[in-house]
């Protein structure tokens, strides 16, 4: 697998207005230099430990997107640096986010994530939810929803993801007159149906590092 190769492979393919979000979990402090050095700036992590660690050690002009499941204890850790927290799922989570912000003197900027896909392990929002979130977002001072993340269902079924994605596209196009202006969705093995449906951010890793161990 070369870095280098596969970042060049992506960004031919892919308009420029589709950011690119390098999911470097479980990769080597190396392999993500490896990527920076390449120009390469805004890196995602899932769990709360090791983006703190890899924060601490690699270049602190990276943007550290959180993409995973965050634990309310855990939000401190993170507040201080984070550039966008992907996985906003419940209602205790935006209060807390809201008032560790507050602590540090930021404005978080955050997404809502929505569960689109009939998968158990998937967490997220009911869309049905989505006008209360953000109405309840509203008096948040130090929180910033500036759009949404979905994750589709494990298939090799593409009518299946296209109507999921197509569910959060909707709902992101409704509000877009609002703050919103990111709509996350799309992996390795779904970004290019995402971006057909209108995604402007995808979270790609074992695309770009190869299949993780
Ligand atoms: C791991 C992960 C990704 C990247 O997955 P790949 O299939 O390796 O591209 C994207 N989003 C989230 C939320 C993840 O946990």
């Amino acid at each position: 697998m070369n870095i280098q190769n596969n970042l060049d492979k992506l960004r031919n393919q892919i308009s420029k207005n589709v950011n690119i979000v390098v999911v470097s979990k479980t990769q080597s402090k190396d392999k993500i230099l490896e990527a920076y050095n390449y120009g390469h700036k805004e890196f995602g992590e899932n769990k709360v430990q090791e983006l703190v660690e890899k924060h601490s050690i690699l270049p602190k002009n990276i943007k550290w997107h959180f993409i995973g499941n965050l634990q309310r204890n855990k939000v401190k850790n993170i507040v201080p640096f984070v550039y966008l927290i992907h996985s906003v799922d419940n209602f205790k989570l935006l209060d807390e986010i809201n008032k560790r912000a507050k602590n540090v003197s930021r404005v978080i900027d955050c997404l809502i994530q929505i569960k689109i896909a009939q998968e158990d392990n998937k967490s997220g929002f009911n869309i049905n939810e989505l006008d209360d979130v953000m109405k309840y977002s509203k008096t948040l001072e130090n929180i910033n929803i500036v759009g949404l993340m979905g994750m589709s269902t494990f298939t090799k079924n593409q009518k299946i993801i296209e109507s999921e994605f197509t569910i959060l596209s909707k709902a992101f196009n409704k509000r877009k007159s609002e703050n919103f202006r990111i709509l996350s969705m799309g992996m390795s093995n779904d970004f290019n149906i995402a971006i057909d449906k209108g995604s402007n951010m995808i979270r790609l890793g074992s695309i770009i590092f190869g299949k993780r161990n």
